[in-house]
Formats: C-alpha cells, structure tokens, sequence
C-alpha cells in the first residue's frame, strides 16, 4: 500500500486560525483515527458511516479522508471531525463510547505496525508511556507518569496555557491506557480519572490499577 498514492494526495491544508483554543493541541497518528473510524463500521454498519459522513459539513469533510494513512500524522481538526460524526451515529444509551474509542485505538495501535512497543510487563509499559504519547501524539500536553504500587499508577496530564481537553477526550484517554495495560498483561485494570482540568485541577489525573 505504501507509495501507493502521491504523498501530497493526503496533506490537507493549512489550518485556519483557531478560534476554538483545544484545536491548536494536537497532531494525532492516523493509525488511532483508523482504528476510530474502524469501530464506528464495526458497530454501526459502513452504510450508515458513509451517510452520516455525507451529512457533516463541507469543512468537516475535509478533515476526513477517504480514510487515514496510519503512519502519517492529522491535524487536530480530523479528532474533531471523527467526533462530530460519532455523536451524529452515537445514541443517548452509549455512555461509555469515548471509553470504548480509546479501547479501540490502542488495540488498533498495538496489534498492528507498532507491535514491538508493547511490553509484556504493565510497570515496564508504564516507562514508556510517554514514548509513545510522542510517537503517536504531537501536542501541547506533556505526560507524567508514576507507579504508586506493585499493581498500580498515576498519569498525570499537563496542558499548556491555551490548550485544554474536552470531556470526551479524557474519557477516551481513560479507555486508552487501560487498554495498554491489560494488552501488557495487567487484569483486571480499573481506572479513574481523579482529577480534571476542566474542574479546575491543575492537570488531568488518572488513576489505575489491576491485578
Ligand atoms: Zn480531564
């Protein structure tokens, strides 16, 4: 598939100033939007995918390809995008559904390509968290990870001043890193997100542990 296509088919252009200030944070791995875009059609079915894409708006489109290079990196707009067409999908009874987008982007990350960053100790994997919040995430938020027992971790997420999550966001980070650890042999993993920017916290903590 690689070289396939002229490199320059997939670079969109450059983004408009943001007048929403989470937009600015991040560049995102295109593996993690394929894996989103691939549990939307596992679960609602490619018809309805294709029809709810048809519906967003012209500049919604254009940060949805015809789908996404894993290894190329998408501006934020394309997080926006996936998420504007997952609540026109979503009904209200899916609560859990950003836990389950982050699921699904780890599993599609470590299944695939990059594999070979899975450990098979979760204390070991929590050492190179933030290797691979830098390879699959270019962003204004920086990622501090501490082991707080034999079976347990805190990550904390600062953000520079003008970028902020959303909820979705958190909820799907949640989902993520649960998701690596249990691929990294932890059980049982549960989490919690303990403290919130959009709370007022100084940054976004998470809690987990497993057996
Ligand atoms: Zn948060």
């Amino acid at each position: 598939m690689k070289g396939a296509f002229p490199e320059k088919r997939w670079v969109f252009p450059p983004r408009a100033e943001c007048e929403v200030k989470v937009c600015c944070m991040a560049d995102v791995k295109g593996v993690l939007l394929s894996a989103w875009e691939k549990m939307l059609v596992q679960r609602y079915g490619a018809d309805r995918v294709a029809k709810a894409k048809g519906a967003l708006t012209a500049e919604e489109r254009r940060y949805l390809p015809l789908f996404f290079l894993d290894s190329n990196w998408y501006a934020f707009e394309s997080l926006n995008a996936m998420r504007k067409l997952t609540r026109s999908l979503a009904t209200r009874d899916e609560k859990n559904l950003s836990f389950e987008i982050g699921r699904s982007m780890a599993q599609g990350a470590f299944s695939g390509a990059y594999r070979s960053m899975l450990m098979k100790d979760p204390i070991k994997q929590i050492g190179k968290f933030s290797q691979i919040t830098d390879f699959f995430f270019r962003e204004a938020r920086t990622l501090e990870t501490q082991i707080t027992g034999d079976r347990a971790c805190v990550i904390r997420y600062r953000y520079e001043a003008g970028a902020a999550p959303n909820r979705g966001m958190c909820q799907s980070l949640v989902g993520f890193w649960s998701q690596v650890l249990e691929m990294a042999g932890a059980h049982d993993v549960s989490a919690a997100h303990s403290k919130c920017i959009l709370n007022g916290a100084d940054s976004c903590e998470f809690t987990f542990d497993w057996r």
